[in-house]
């Protein structure tokens, strides 16, 4: 275990700074808070601030190696099905006779309820058992989803579609939760739910929460004693808030592990985290430690989580059929052929336009080659002869690339082109600034991508 490569207790490097007052304060509270719960901090983590995440964990006295375990935190410390469910006040505000099997939940959006009938309680009596995990969280967050009007602008369609789907999933849940809340006042204030307290500001906000800050949870391992939100919730309830735990920043560099496990006393569980592999043999003390929230790529932590990553080794770029219709349409060349609409047709009944998509490393992907090939490299038009082509043999997909280089270099321009749409912007929100810059990275993505796989182009 870690304790065995405990290094000489360090100073932390100049660039490495604490915390603001109120937030130590907030942070020491919830030490004492999970200390009372049984954590021990065994691996001595604090939270500093680092430059370049901010915010995030370290070990002051302890060395980490691959197979070291980085926190350890009991299941009581949690905010899972189990504390929603044993919460008699929380409980009584979803009336069972009001549930529809046709507009069921996600648990996602039960999960921010509990977070906003918490805060409630925090803001009015300071009574919540969370109160210091709530002044933990962040005040806002930096996902496209909260970029304004005149920046959504400015974006792409890769983005604006996931913004879309975002805000079609929170304005159904929200209207479910209004349908089953929303004409109650509240006990001690007598505000009336979704309308004073529960606004769709403080709804999105612990959406987000939940979003980007739970951990997945193996919920059969957490005996949930009655199942009071069981027909009102569609989707499993495999995911949970982790006080303190959920400080801990992702790299791409990094394997890590979580999972309930048997806690050493034999009562009850453990929410363990180990590092499985990292970028160096051994961390040092004040060295930040990272965990992994998947092989994800830039698109996807951005939308969800409200950062990307420089270099990203889980980046791809993805194209939609949309952009080889844009790129066709504005190329001279390309613009003054016909493209049978059988073509398009098939290529959108067999799904062809899904993982169209360019890596670094491994080139184009299979089904943005097959797409190209069939509307640049063919005649043919009858479905059966469709047919032969795209799912024959590969090897005849090769000879796009003129097209392919001619689609990156479109989609660079494009690219730089909102970004000089949001930098001719007044000013830009948080969450503006963090999507430029992401635009940023994508065009330097395709340039590399560029360089390596479209020599001829230019
Ligand atoms: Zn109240």
């Amino acid at each position: 275990m870690g304790r065995t490569h405990r290094s000489r207790q360090r100073r932390a490097p100049k660039s490495i700074t604490h915390p603001a007052d109120h937030e130590l304060h907030s942070l020491h509270v919830l030490y004492g808070q999970l200390n009372g719960l049984g954590w021990r901090n065994e691996t001595q983590l604090s939270a500093l601030h680092f430059p370049q995440t901010r915010r995030g964990l370290c070990s002051k006295r302890q060395g980490f190696r691959a197979g070291d375990e980085l926190i350890r935190l009991p299941a009581d410390c949690l905010i899972s099905i189990s504390t929603l469910e044993s919460d008699e006040k929380f409980k009584a505000l979803f009336n069972k006779d009001l549930f529809n099997k046709d507009e069921r939940l996600s648990f996602q959006a039960l999960v921010a309820c509990y977070l906003m009938h918490q805060q409630h309680l925090h803001d009015t009596s300071k009574q919540s058992a969370f109160s210091a995990y709530l002044d933990t969280l962040p005040r806002s967050y930096t996902m496209p989803y909260f970029c304004i009007k005149s920046e959504l602008q400015c974006l792409p369609e890769a983005l604006l579609e996931r913004i879309v789907a975002q805000h079609r999933q929170l304005s159904e849940n929200y209207q479910i939760i209004k349908s089953l809340v929303g004409t109650q006042q509240c006990e001690c204030c007598g505000l009336l739910y979704c309308e004073d307290i529960w606004t769709l500001a403080d709804y999105k906000h612990a959406y987000f929460t939940v979003n980007s800050r739970s951990v997945y949870l193996n919920p059969r391992l957490l005996k949930a004693e009655r199942s009071h939100f069981q027909s009102l919730l569609s989707g499993n309830t495999n995911l949970a808030l982790a006080p303190f735990l959920d400080l801990f920043n992702h790299s791409d560099s990094v394997q890590t592990t979580a999972e309930l496990q048997l806690s050493k006393s034999g009562k009850g569980h453990d929410y363990v985290l180990v590092m499985e592999a990292a970028a160096k043999p051994e961390l040092q003390p004040y060295e930040q430690l990272f965990i992994s929230y998947g092989a994800l790529p830039n698109l996807k932590l951005l939308t969800d989580y409200g950062f990307y990553l420089e270099r990203n080794t889980h980046d791809f770029f993805e194209f939609s059929l949309a952009d080889i219709e844009h790129f066709i349409a504005q190329n001279r060349k390309t613009s003054s052929q016909t493209y049978h609409r059988n073509i398009f047709k098939f290529i959108r009944e067999h799904n062809l336009y899904d993982q169209m998509f360019v890596h670094i490393d491994d080139g184009c992907s299979h089904n943005l080659r097959v797409v190209l090939h069939l509307i640049f490299k063919q005649q043919a038009y009858f479905p059966n002869i469709l047919n032969q082509i795209a799912f024959g043999d590969a090897v005849q997909f090769v000879d796009v690339q003129p097209e392919l280089s001619f689609l990156v270099a479109h989609k660079i321009s494009e690219y730089r082109d909102y970004v000089k749409a949001l930098n001719q912007l007044s000013q830009l929100t948080e969450s503006g600034a963090v999507a430029r810059d992401y635009l940023l990275e994508c065009v330097r993505y395709l340039r590399d991508f560029e360089s390596v796989h479209c020599q001829s182009s230019e």
